[in-house]
């Protein structure tokens, strides 16, 4: 589609075949395990875990909103760790060195585990600043995770590419938290660009999904072909959801930006509500420098409460947020990060991702579940 379009436009659009007189706008999921196939098995469809229709639709229309107007190739994967997989187990072999973040997501000790039973040696630094360029030499892949999760710190994605492919190191942008409308990992220099679509990309919470998107084909057929070894591979149904879940993708997003902004506002005012971080928050350390690689700030904030029962009184009281995992619904969510304990962060600790409530509505729930923790007689 055209590069010089709106992404609500290009959103509604993403993926969509061109019309056919009787057909639906989008075709329906192509259940199929296989095609019919006489002759030589040529493409496109052959076998159900090699292609599919439906994930042809949806990898073009990630593919609009990840590059517009450039030619790009997306995997979609059964879930944002298979694309995470995909992304490190296609790319490392053994003797290879990969930087990973130390505040990054929660499973990411796992893979470290995994990979470095595979020969492959990891090393860690966090998000802010250069950290993670202090420990690049001699690495084949960098992995970045900006903003990062839980902690929403932010790097200099552009400066991080740079100095890694100077040093011939390939570089892979985690872009759960801010989904390509707000920010487009290969326009900044990153080889991939890799989420989990089970969060704000497809935004109900119903479904799991995941997608590697990148520009060089030999990179991608690489992916590719790791979805096809290890299976990987989404359902029809989840694959169609995500792309009918697309064509609100802006509307969602940019309602989630104003929730999140205003509840951060909100939240500043607090005196019991410390480390507040928004990267669209203009006090927060890394809003300059969001706003220079963001085209939109995301709907995910954290903050730490008093303690762990002052942050379970909140939760507790909140009636708009439901206390849950993950983030990125159209149903705001919160959660005390420190309950799962793989985080370094203090037990007082709330992940808050924004919905698309009404902003007046889900500010005054904030409010009021923060005055109830606070207890009688404040
Ligand atoms: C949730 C998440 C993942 C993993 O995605 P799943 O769909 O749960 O497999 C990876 N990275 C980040 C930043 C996430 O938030």
């Amino acid at each position: 589609m055209d590069a010089g379009i709106g992404d609500g436009t290009r959103a509604v659009r993403a993926g969509l075949p061109e019309p056919v007189k009787y057909e639906p706008t989008l075709p329906g999921p192509a259940f199929a395990a296989h095609f019919h196939l006489p002759g030589e098995p040529t493409g496109p469809y052959t076998y159900g875990r090699d292609t599919n229709p439906s994930w042809t639709l949806l990898e073009r229309a990630i593919g609009e909103l990840e590059a517009p107007g450039e030619p790009v190739e997306t995997t979609v994967f059964a879930s944002g760790m298979a694309a995470v997989s995909a992304v490190l187990f296609s790319t490392l072999r053994a003797g290879d060195t990969v930087v990973l973040p130390s505040d990054g997501y929660q499973a990411l000790p796992l893979v470290r585990d995994q990979l470095e039973a595979y020969g492959v040696e990891v090393r860690t630094a966090p998000t802010g600043g250069d950290a993670q360029l202090s420990v690049l030499e001699g690495a084949r892949l960098l992995w970045i995770e900006s903003p990062s999760n839980p902690g929403l710190d932010v790097c200099d994605i552009r400066r991080m590419v740079r100095v890694a492919h100077e040093q011939g190191v390939l570089v892979a942008v985690d872009n759960t938290l801010a989904t390509p409308l707000a920010q487009r990992p290969l326009s900044l220099g990153a080889d991939f660009s890799v989420a989990s679509d089970t969060k704000g990309m497809t935004g109900h919470g119903d479904l799991l999904l995941g997608h590697v998107t990148c520009r060089d084909a030999a990179l991608a057929a690489d992916v590719r072909r790791w979805r096809k070894v290890v299976g990987a591979i989404p359902g029809p149904m989840e694959t169609w959801l995500a792309h009918r879940s697309l064509a609100t993708l802006h509307l969602r997003i940019d309602r989630q930006c104003v929730n999140a902004l205003a509840l951060a506002r909100a939240l500043s005012e607090r005196a019991e509500v410390t480390g507040l971080r928004y990267p669209g928050l203009p006090t927060d350390p890394s809003y300059t420098l969001a706003g220079r690689q963001m085209r939109r700030y995301g709907g995910v904030l954290s903050f730490v409460l008093p303690d762990r029962d002052h942050a379970e009184r909140f939760l507790d009281a909140l009636r708009l947020v439901d206390d849950a995992t993950s983030f990125g619904g159209v149903r705001s969510s919160a959660e005390r990060r420190g309950r799962w304990g793989g985080d370094a962060v203090p037990e007082g600790f709330i992940r808050l991702s924004a919905g698309a409530e009404d902003t007046e509505d889900l500010v005054a729930d904030v409010l009021r579940a923060l005055d109830e923790a606070a207890g009688p007689g404040r």
